[in-house]
């Protein structure tokens, strides 16, 4: 089967809320956030000329399935699901494949996705049911092309996967890495009324680093992101900080 995966974390308590639990990193992404801190990962072995200008980048080397499954089996009585993220991890032709193996193993299993492959989701959705689904919601609609690093986005995509995400009956989770220049106090508001509802959604503060763009970004305070997540709550009361 095949998969890219290029990294795996033995052990997560925050990754599967209420679960212990490893992540494994699938490469390769079809947004190029300019905030993302995962360049190693997503950039292919031909980076653009952008992304080269932004620094070098050195893409670990490759987890074969052997050293991955031998990991899963002496982890079984220890560690309850597998988180699997990206990149963006439905790019990897063979998941839904991998998500029933992890399950034959009796793990849980949380995917990580950016939510623009709404046909890929839908299949993985139906057919392989992971446990719990998490999408990233990057800016309000107004900004997302900035925000995903894509010239044009098909916002109808987006929310194609939340519809689909939402009447999955699998559990899920809405997430927005914040940051003054990605999204303003008003963008809450506006995200507030596209998900109103959900059954979760997380704020997590920009942590600064080297980024894929080069470029670097303000977080908001603590006391910003309180505010903006009580002017959420009133339209999804089940809105959190994390990490924060
Ligand atoms: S969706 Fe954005 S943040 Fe996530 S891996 Fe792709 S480029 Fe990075």
């Amino acid at each position: 089967m095949v998969m890219n995966l290029y990294g795996l974390q033995k052990t997560t308590l925050l990754d599967f809320p209420g679960r212990v639990a490893c992540t494994i990193f699938l490469s390769g992404c079809n947004f190029r956030c300019p905030f993302c801190q995962n360049r190693d990962l997503i950039l292919t072995d031909r980076p653009t000329d952008m992304e080269a200008s932004a620094g070098s980048f050195s893409r670990p080397p490759a987890i074969s399935e052997e050293t991955l499954i031998r990991f899963l089996k002496k982890r079984q009585n220890i560690l309850e699901g597998i988180c699997i993220t990206g990149g963006e991890p439905t790019l990897s032709p063979d998941l839904g494949e991998w998500i029933d193996r992890f399950h034959s193993m009796g793990y849980l299993v949380k995917l990580d996705t950016n939510g623009y492959r709404p046909d890929a989701l839908n299949r993985l959705l139906d057919r392989h049911r992971p446990d719990y689904i998490a999408m990233d919601i990057k800016a309000a609609p107004s900004r997302y092309a900035y925000a995903s690093g894509t010239a044009q986005v098909d916002i109808s995509r987006i929310e194609e996967s939340i519809r689909l995400i939402r009447q999955s009956g699998i559990s899920y989770e809405f997430r927005t890495t914040t940051a003054k220049e990605l999204q303003s106090m008003e963008d809450f508001r506006s995200i507030g009324e596209w998900l109103s509802g959900a059954q979760a959604y997380y704020l997590q503060s920009y942590q600064d680093c080297e980024t894929l763009s080069g470029l670097h970004f303000t977080p908001y305070t603590e006391a910003e992101l309180n505010a903006a997540a009580a002017v959420l709550r009133e339209l999804i009361p089940n809105t959190f900080l994390r990490g924060i």
